[in-house]
């Protein structure tokens, strides 16, 4: 059976005419699932039955299942959703002064461990496929079509390595990129990884310039490889070059992610080393206030802390930014509504 959500709009084109169709019912179809967001083949109703029939022979429509909405403050809603196989995925859904922002997860689970994300704590079970990554997008437009708003930007940061999924979390963004379907601009997409060098390079070369997002949390190699095992592989010195290739070929600035946390990395000296190490670097600064989970000990720091933070980089001429907490309420740092579903 074909994963017929999975496919591209040239693909969804082949496959109508493995199926004797003309190429033309590949676009039909893709707007159906991707504009339209149908989920029955009978409802595409500008195909003749008998294809109709045919696809639901040969191919299956990828659909989770919403399990919760739970909605926060500042227009913030995070979904749990439901695969095939009962694996529970999260997405969430904020709304910013330009736009709606859908933010989608990439696997189930998570392998890179990190010591402050609640992800890393449960491990990890499967890649999401494609259509999963993508489905979780429709079913927030479905969801916000009611109100006649549109997804604007889609930001893989949800749970999993969206590198360590290469393959269907590239496509996925292609196909979130076709005009037949949401027709977002790869420069209103963002990648969020934890430092996986290799991806960063093949991303590079991909010819989609999508944000690039690394998280960073730290500026030595001795901080990061308590906080983050990955730096073990792929310490800061590679990670940087990795940045400045992406930089190179793309054309788009870099965002540093640093989440703040207190008493391990919120230091006037942790923020001097920081702007130490991305000077010259072209680089933005998304300072993110630590979001307690249950399962670690870590503390939220304090605004005076995070405000003398921000200003050394300032100082140092890192353009810097703190993410404004949309998710505190809905418990949405990265992981975070699954464990709690689970138990
Ligand atoms: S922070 Fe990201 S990469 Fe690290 S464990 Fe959590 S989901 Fe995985």
């Amino acid at each position: 059976m074909e994963d017929i959500k999975s496919l591209l709009p040239d693909e969804l084109k082949s496959f109508m005419v493995s199926l004797g169709q003309p190429s033309y019912r590949g676009s039909q179809v893709f707007s159906w699932l991707h504009k339209h967001l149908v989920y029955s083949f009978d409802d595409m109703t500008n195909l003749p039955l008998g294809l109709r029939k045919r696809l639901g022979e040969t191919a299956f429509i990828t659909s989770l299942n919403i399990l919760s909405r739970t909605e926060g403050r500042k227009g913030t809603v995070k979904y749990l959703m439901e695969t095939y196989d009962k694996n529970a995925v999260e997405a969430v859904r904020m709304e910013y002064k330009y736009g709606i922002t859908a933010c989608l997860s990439t696997q189930v689970g998570c392998k890179m461990a990190c010591s402050f994300c609640a992800s890393g704590q449960s491990g990890f079970i499967r890649n999401l496929t494609t259509s999963e990554i993508v489905d979780q997008a429709l079913k927030i437009q479905k969801d916000v079509s009611r109100f006649s708003s549109d997804i604007g930007n889609i930001v893989l940061m949800g749970t999993g390595e969206p590198l360590d999924n290469y393959e269907a979390s590239v496509k996925a963004l292609r196909l979130f990129n076709a005009k037949e379907g949401l027709g977002i601009s790869f420069r209103r997409m963002a990648v969020s990884t934890c430092g996986l060098v290799p991806g960063i390079r093949r991303l590079a070369e991909e010819g989609i310039p999508v944000t690039l997002s690394i998280s960073l949390h730290a500026a030595t190699d001795d901080l990061r490889d308590k906080l983050m095992p990955i730096n073990r592989r792929y310490p800061i010195p590679e990670l940087l070059d990795a940045a400045a290739f992406y930089r190179e070929r793309t054309g788009r600035r870099v965002t540093f992610e640093y989440t703040v946390i207190q008493d391990v990395n919120d230091s006037p000296a942790c923020a001097r080393q920081l702007a130490k190490l991305l000077q010259g670097q072209m680089a933005h600064v998304n300072l993110i206030p630590f979001n307690p989970i249950d399962e670690r000990e870590f503390v939220r720091p304090t605004i005076h802390r995070m405000n003398t933070f921000q200003k050394i980089l300032e100082e140092a001429s890192i353009p810097t930014t703190v993410r404004r907490d949309l998710g505190l309420d809905v418990h949405a740092a990265c992981g975070q509504l699954r464990p709690r579903y689970c138990r």
